[in-house]
């Protein structure tokens, strides 16, 4: 019985590894913008790339890249 449990949260572990995935909300890219009154992708994508990651979300972004705030403490000192 508890081998069963066992492997089902492992199931369940690897389901949701798979299910985690990168997203604008946390790309270095995603600021506030104050004009627009909300937060925008200051990357410049064409329709293609924009349709695509619309549909399938910031995993298929090939400009996404995880923000650090001390990575960019760093840069600035
Ligand atoms: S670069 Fe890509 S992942 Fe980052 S905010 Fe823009 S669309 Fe989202």
């Amino acid at each position: 019985m508890a081998v069963m449990r066992l492997a089902k949260e492992k199931e369940k572990k690897k389901k949701k590894e798979k299910t985690i995935r990168p997203d604008c909300e946390t790309c270095q890219y995603f600021d506030f913008d104050e004009e627009y009154g909300d937060y925008v992708c200051n990357m410049m994508l064409d329709e293609d790339e924009m349709v695509r990651i619309m549909e399938h979300g910031a995993a298929e972004c090939p400009y996404y890249r995880f923000y650090d705030e001390y990575t960019m403490v760093r840069k600035q000192n």
